[in-house]
C-alpha cells in the first residue's frame, strides 16, 4: 500500500480534545516542532463535537486546584464573553463549579491558541496506524511514525515523541500497548454514553409542559420510549439543559467499532422516540419538533484505559494521595454511571482532598516514546470515572507535553526525564503540580 511521506516532528499529539489541545499548546510553547492530528474538522472532542460544554472543575474546597493552559483557555473565553466561570466561594453540589462555554467560540479559541503557539494542525485526518520498531535501549517498542488518512491518501508523519489523547487510546493500541476496559463492576457493563441534542429555548405554557411530562411517563411505561431515553427528566429540566446530558445509550463499547456503530443507531433512535413524544404532547412544531440538530456521535464516557508504568487507584484518588512523581492535580467525585437508568455511584471528596496524577500513569508501558493523557490515562475504572473530567484532562495533557519537552531538550528518554525540570516547566506555564502549589 502506498503511503505518502509527510513531515517530521518532535512531538505528535493524536486527538485534539481537551487533553490533546493543552498537550499541543504546551509542546509548541516549549519549542517543540509539534503536530496535532484530529479525526474531525473541529477540535475539542466531547467539549465541542460531543456537545458537553461543561469543564469540570478548576475549583474545589473554595480554592483553585487546577490552572495552567486549561485555565488560560477558559479565562480568555470568559474575557471574550464566551465562558461563564463560577464563583469559587459558592457553596453547592460539585456540578456548580463547572465552567460553561459557548461551543463555536470554544473550538475557535482552540484553533487560535494552537496556531499562536505554532502547532501544525491536521484536522479531519484520523490516525489510522502507527509504525514501530524494536528499541534495545528500553527493551521495548519505539514509535517512529503515525499514518493518517488524508484527502490525498495515507500519509506518514514521523515523530520523536507521541502523545495519545484520542480518549479511546487508539494510537497506543496501534502501537501494541496493553489496556483495560471495564473490569470489575456491579453490572458487567461499561458506563453508558450520551448523545447530545440541541433543544430550542422554548417558553412553553404550563399545560403543554405538564402534558409532555405525562406523555413521557406514559411512553416509558408502555414501551414507546426506553427508560434511558430521557431518564427521569421532566420537560422543564430538559428545557433548562437544552438537551445536554439527557439520555443514556447503554450496553456499548466505544472502543469497538462495530459496537460503536450500533450505539450511533441506538442513539439516534432514542432521539427519534423523544421527538415523537414531544409531537404527541402538543409541543409546537415549526414545522418540525424543536430538536433539529444532534451531535454527530454518541459521546463515550468509558472505554480503554491504557496501561502505563504507573496506575491511579480509587483509594489514592479519594484520599488525595500525593504520588512521588505527581505532575498535576485532578478533582472530581468518583462518578460511575451505571448501566441503563440505574443511577450513578458517587464518592465525594469533602475533606479537603486534592488528588494528584503521577507522571508514570502517563508513560505507556512497554513503549519508549509514547505518553497518554486524558480519559485514556492509566488507572482503575473508579479513579478513571473522576480523572476523566475536562479540567483534569487538560492538566494531564499539559503535563505529558512538559515531559516530552524536557526529555527531548536533554536528549534522554521519557523515563529518564528529570522530574524537577518537568515540574519547573509546568510551573513556568502556570500549572499546579501538587497540592503545595494551591494557594487560594
Ligand atoms: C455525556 C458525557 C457527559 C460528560 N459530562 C462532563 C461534564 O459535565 N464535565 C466534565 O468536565 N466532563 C464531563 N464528561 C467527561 C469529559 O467530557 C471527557 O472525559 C473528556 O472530555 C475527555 O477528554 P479527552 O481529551 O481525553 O477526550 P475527548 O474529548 O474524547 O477527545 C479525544 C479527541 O480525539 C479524537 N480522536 C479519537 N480517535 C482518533 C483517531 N484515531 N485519530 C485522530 N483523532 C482521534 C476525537 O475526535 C476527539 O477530538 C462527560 C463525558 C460524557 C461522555
Amino acid at each position: 500500500m502506498h503511503i505518502i511521506d509527510g513531515k517530521s516532528y518532535d512531538l505528535i499529539v493524536c486527538g485534539c480534545g481537551v487533553a490533546g489541545f493543552t498537550a499541543a499548546v504546551q509542546g509548541a510553547r516549549a519549542g517543540l516542532k509539534t503536530a496535532v492530528i484530529e479525526r474531525y474538522g473541529m477540535p475539542g472532542g466531547i467539549l465541542t463535537v460531543g456537545g458537553n460544554n461543561d469543564i469540570a472543575q478548576f475549583f474545589a474546597h473554595h480554592k483553585q486546584v487546577i490552572r495552567g493552559i486549561g485555565w488560560e483557555y477558559v479565562t480568555r473565553l470568559a474575557e471574550a464573553g464566551y465562558a461563564v466561570i463560577p464563583d469559587k466561594m459558592a457553596d453547592g453540589p460539585h456540578w456548580i463549579y463547572g465552567v460553561h462555554v459557548n461551543i463555536p467560540a470554544a473550538a475557535h479559541m482552540m484553533d487560535m491558541m494552537l496556531t499562536e503557539a505554532g502547532a501544525e494542525l491536521y484536522y479531519g485526518q484520523p490516525a489510522a496506524a502507527v509504525e514501530t520498531e524494536h528499541t534495545e535501549e528500553e527493551n521495548g517498542i519505539l514509535v517512529t511514525g503515525v499514518v493518517i488518512a488524508s484527502k490525498e491518501g495515507l500519509r506518514r508523519l514521523r515523530g520523536k515523541v507521541f502523545i495519545d489523547c484520542t480518549g479511546d487510546g487508539d494510537a497506543a493500541i496501534y502501537a501494541g500497548a496493553q489496556y483495560e476496559c471495564g473490569g470489575e463492576s456491579e453490572d458487567g457493563f461499561l458506563q453508558p454514553g450520551t448523545i447530545r441534542f440541541y433543544l430550542d429555548k422554548l417558553d412553553l405554557p404550563e399545560d403543554v409542559k405538564n402534558n409532555a411530562d405525562r406523555i413521557l411517563r406514559e411512553y416509558r411505561n408502555n414501551g414507546r420510549m426506553d427508560p434511558t431515553d430521557v431518564r427521569g427528566r421532566t420537560m422543564d429540566t430538559m428545557l433548562s439543559a437544552r438537551g445536554n446530558n439527557i439520555g443514556h445509550v447503554s450496553g456499548f463499547n466505544g472502543a469497538d467499532s462495530d459496537s460503536r456503530t450500533a450505539s450511533e443507531v441506538a442513539g439516534r433512535a432514542s432521539i427519534y422516540r423523544l421527538m415523537n413524544a414531544l409531537k404527541d404532547a402538543g409541543v409546537p412544531m415549526d414545522p418540525f419538533p424543536p430538536i433539529e440538530v444532534i451531535a454527530p456521535e454518541v459521546a463515550v464516557r468509558e472505554s480503554r484505559r491504557i496501561l502505563c508504568d504507573g496506575y491511579m487507584t480509587e483509594e489514592k484518588y479519594v484520599s488525595g494521595y500525593e504520588y512521588p512523581d505527581a505532575v498535576c492535580t485532578s478533582f472530581y467525585p468518583i462518578d460511575l454511571h451505571r448501566h441503563g437508568d440505574n443511577g450513578i455511584r458517587q464518592t465525594f471528596l469533602t475533606d479537603g482532598q486534592i488528588p494528584t496524577v503521577p507522571l508514570s500513569a502517563l508513560i505507556v508501558k512497554g513503549i519508549s516514546n509514547m505518553l497518554v493523557a486524558g480519559r485514556c490515562a492509566s488507572g482503575d475504572r473508579l479513579a478513571n470515572s473522576a480523572y476523566r473530567v475536562k479540567a483534569s484532562c487538560m492538566a494531564m495533557g499539559q503535563a505529558a507535553a512538559a515531559c516530552a519537552a524536557v526529555a527531548l531538550r536533554d536528549g534522554v528518554t521519557l523515563r529518564q526525564a528529570d522530574l524537577e525540570k518537568i515540574r519547573t516547566l509546568l510551573r513556568q506555564n502556570d500549572a499546579i503540580v501538587t497540592a503545595a502549589d494551591v494557594t487560594d
